[in-house]
């Protein structure tokens, strides 16, 4: 990763998690190296990527930590939080139970996570228009409850992902600096 040699004024580390096959890691690879893949198997291996993002005059490495399938077993530990400064948590808007175990996932993140971590709840596949099981009005209300930033995503069509991101990154900016 040749992003490595750049000069960066800060480093971030940001986290994936939701449930399985909700497209956290398609999310990671279009916002890293602009791919997708219809076939994803879980993933296996790669823990992060990394992006260099300008925010004013600062350069901000972020780096993003994907799940490597242990979101199945419900076997997210403490390390996986650990240092970081925020949270995507994604649900998929065509399968409602990925969205009523948001609760789940907020009390883990309260539990593991820091009281100020910045959380940014992303509902995605939002190209599959005739499969929506979460409306957009429900999405937002659980953000506005929750007092977190919400949008909806596809990282198919690339929908919002930059969005999504940038936002994430731009508010840990605004909070530690
Ligand atoms: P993860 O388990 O949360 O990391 O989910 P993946 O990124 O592996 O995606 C699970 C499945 O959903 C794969 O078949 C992806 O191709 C598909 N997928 C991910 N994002 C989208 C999207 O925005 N739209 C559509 N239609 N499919 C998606
Ligand atoms: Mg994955």
């Amino acid at each position: 990763d040749d992003s490595f040699d750049e000069e960066c004024d800060y480093l971030f580390k940001a986290v994936l998690i939701g449930d399985s096959a909700v497209g956290k890691s398609n999310l990671l690879s279009r916002f890293s190296r602009d791919e997708f893949r219809l076939d994803s198997k879980p993933t296996i291996g790669v823990e992060f990527a990394y992006r260099n993002v300008k925010v004013g005059d600062k350069l901000i490495k972020a780096q993003i930590w994907d799940t490597a399938g242990q979101e199945r077993f419900r076997a997210i530990t403490s390390s996986y939080y650990r240092g970081a400064l925020g949270a995507m948590l994604v649900y998929d808007l065509t399968r409602r139970a990925t969205f009523d175990n948001l609760k789940k996932w907020l009390e883990e993140l309260r539990h593991f996570g820091d009281s100020d971590m910045v959380i940014v709840l992303v509902g995605n596949k939002s190209d599959l228009v005739h499969k929506r099981e979460v409306s957009e009005e429900d999405g937002r209300n659980l953000a506005e409850n929750e007092n977190i930033f919400f949008i909806e995503t596809s990282a198919l069509e690339n929908f919002n992902v930059e969005e999504a991101f940038l936002h994430m990154i731009s508010q840990i900016h605004k909070i530690t600096s």
